[in-house]
């Protein structure tokens, strides 16, 4: 839903979106926390609350350990009252996941195989949703429908990947993945997946930079992505950081990706992230030194995107899920470069690494089903 659509909404119906909003993704809340937190009346969150509760999406839950008092009963949704899929397609690997109401993974696969235009890998992939669906036994009318993330340029309105350099592939009709699945599908590129996945703390506006096997981003305006002209917006991957250096997989020379891809340290143990930070909390010479050259070419990437941006920024991809222990080290490289923003407040990493791309583009039919609460 467009953010135009959403503030036309009448406050009545806006209040109750709210207020499910909020219990879906605060699972200690109570009448009390919602009146106080989102600034309504203790009447108006009562009609909602029992409006919710005789739809079957919310009900009242055992009581909060008391600190002496009344105690408070919680609020929480009704987890299983709907259902959405979030899949993750690369070069080599599927990945799907099963989210609950609450926006929460409740269960998850990956398996190898390896993407190829043919009719025979779609047929593959719709019946692995299937038998996903099967095995969880989710009721078809409870499930909202499957999110699909890509590593390409995915044009909605045209419903194709207009280039994935990773799939090697160029004007693909979304229709070939859609004839073989039993829901609705939402594709969406992987970096704006991840960015999706990060939208609960994303408070305005914000940008990702997702560190995987390739390097993309997302941005966030008002909490809405910003896809660009041609969908082709927060390519930060291909960002030139050092003229006529290292050859990018794109073609160019230089680019972000080339410096800052979880492949560049990857590649220095037998093709394992988990090994390489081993290593290099060992302090093997080779690790060392490819970590503070990664580190070092990472802090301009961020400066540059800082000054491009001016708003927080977000790391996240597989990378982000190892950087916890050397953000201190990254701030202070990236204040070197920024003389603007002495301290590096705006940097931090993004809250689910693992399998970010499936819950970002699973996230979309939850996110979507909130607005309809009316
Ligand atoms: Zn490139």
């Amino acid at each position: 839903m467009k953010a135009e659509e959403k503030r036309h909404k009448p406050l009545k119906q806006q209040n109750k979106i709210k207020i499910f909003r909020y219990i879906c993704q605060h699972p200690e809340a109570t009448k009390q926390s919602l009146t106080y937190h989102l600034n309504m009346s203790m009447p108006t969150v009562l009609q909602n609350i029992k409006e919710l509760a005789e739809a079957g999406l919310v009900e009242e839950q055992g009581v909060l350990a008391s600190t002496g008092g009344r105690r408070a009963k919680t609020i929480s949704v009704v987890r299983d009252a709907r259902y959405a899929l979030g899949a993750d397609i690369t070069a080599n690997h599927i990945s799907l996941v099963l989210l609950d109401l609450s926006g929460s993974i409740t269960a998850q696969t990956r398996i190898a195989k390896p993407y190829a235009d043919e009719t025979e890998y779609y047929q593959f992939f719709g019946t692995l949703v299937s038998s996903f669906i099967a095995d969880h036994q989710v009721p078809a009318e409870k499930l909202l429908g499957i999110g699909v993330s890509l590593p390409g340029n995915i044009d909605v309105d045209h419903d194709l990947i207009t280039q994935s350099h990773v799939l090697h592939v160029y004007q693909i009709n979304l229709q070939k993945f859609r004839q073989f699945l039993p829901c609705d599908a939402i594709f969406c590129n992987d970096a704006n997946a991840a960015g999706l996945a990060e939208l609960n703390h994303i408070e305005d506006t914000a940008v990702l930079l997702s560190l995987g096997y390739t390097v993309g981003g997302a941005i966030f305006v008002h909490r809405q992505l910003y896809f660009g002209e041609l969908y082709k917006g927060g390519e930060f991957g291909h960002m030139i950081l050092i003229p006529d250096g290292k050859t990018c997989y794109c073609g160019k020379n230089g680019c972000v990706d080339a410096y800052c891809s979880s492949k560049v340290l990857s590649d220095l143990a037998e093709g394992s992230l988990p090994l390489f930070f081993e290593r290099l909390e060992q302090q093997e010479e080779a690790c060392t030194e490819a970590w503070d050259a990664y580190l070092r070419y990472l802090a301009i990437a961020v400066t540059n995107l800082r000054s491009a941006f001016d708003c927080p920024i977000i790391l996240g991809g597989d990378v982000g899920g190892y950087l916890e222990s050397y953000l201190p080290r990254l701030k202070r490289l990236a204040a070197r470069y920024n003389t603007f923003d002495p301290n590096s407040d705006y940097l931090s990493l993004c809250h689910s690494p693992k399998e970010s791309f499936a819950l970002g583009a699973g996230l979309q039919f939850i996110e979507a089903f909130y607005d309809t609460v009316i």
